[in-house]
């Protein structure tokens, strides 16, 4: 139960963080914190203390919503795509996502500058796609083999603070919390 996860918003009421229970209840033994919502009876003891458990704290003294500048990732290409096949469309769960590479390794050199983008591992040469597509695409380029983009891929200027899934909001209570900083998703785990 204490590595269950908990919303940690800070003392402005905003969410910046997901913790675990034991940190939350440490938090709280120092003050830090305090559980805004918990699970009805269930509980969290030791041999002098006992908590309820937490679902939501909020910290006391945090008031800022720490930055995050939006890395270039394979993770932050799939959420930049919506977790969404950018060739089929559809939508998928992670373990069914990859990251494909528009023009690839093995095409990279024997085109113009101009016919490329800077860089291979660039937001502009990669896109989310689904182990079918992937593999349909292979090491071809798009006009070889008929796929076609449903968005041109770009470098995102904001991405949400945090990604959690709708299920996990759903079970643990914390929909009622989450703002404009935290997208909710429904297939990720
Ligand atoms: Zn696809």
């Amino acid at each position: 139960m204490v590595d269950l996860p908990v919303l940690t918003l800070n003392s402005g009421m905003i969410p910046i963080d997901i913790c675990r229970v034991r940190d939350a209840i440490v938090l709280q033994l120092l003050n830090k914190a305090a559980a805004i919502k918990v699970e009805q009876g269930k509980w969290i003891r030791s041999q002098y203390l006992s908590f309820a458990l937490p679902r939501v704290i909020t910290l006391f003294n945090y008031h800022k919503i720490p930055e995050k500048k939006v890395v270039y990732s394979r993770l932050n290409i799939i959420y930049r795509d919506d977790m969404r096949c950018m060739f089929c469309g559809k939508r998928f769960s992670m373990d069914q996502l990859t990251v494909d590479h528009l023009i690839p390794q093995s095409r990279w050199d024997a085109l113009p500058p101009n016919k490329r983008p800077l860089s291979i591992n660039s937001w502009e040469n990669q896109v989310c796609a689904c182990k079918g597509c992937n593999s349909i695409k292979g090491d071809r380029l798009l006009h070889e083999c008929g796929l076609k983009l449903i968005r041109k891929p770009y470098e995102p200027k904001y991405l949400p603070h945090l990604v959690i899934s709708k299920r996990k909001a759903e079970e643990y209570g914390w929909l009622e919390f989450l703002g404009y900083n935290v997208k909710v998703v429904d297939l990720i785990e």
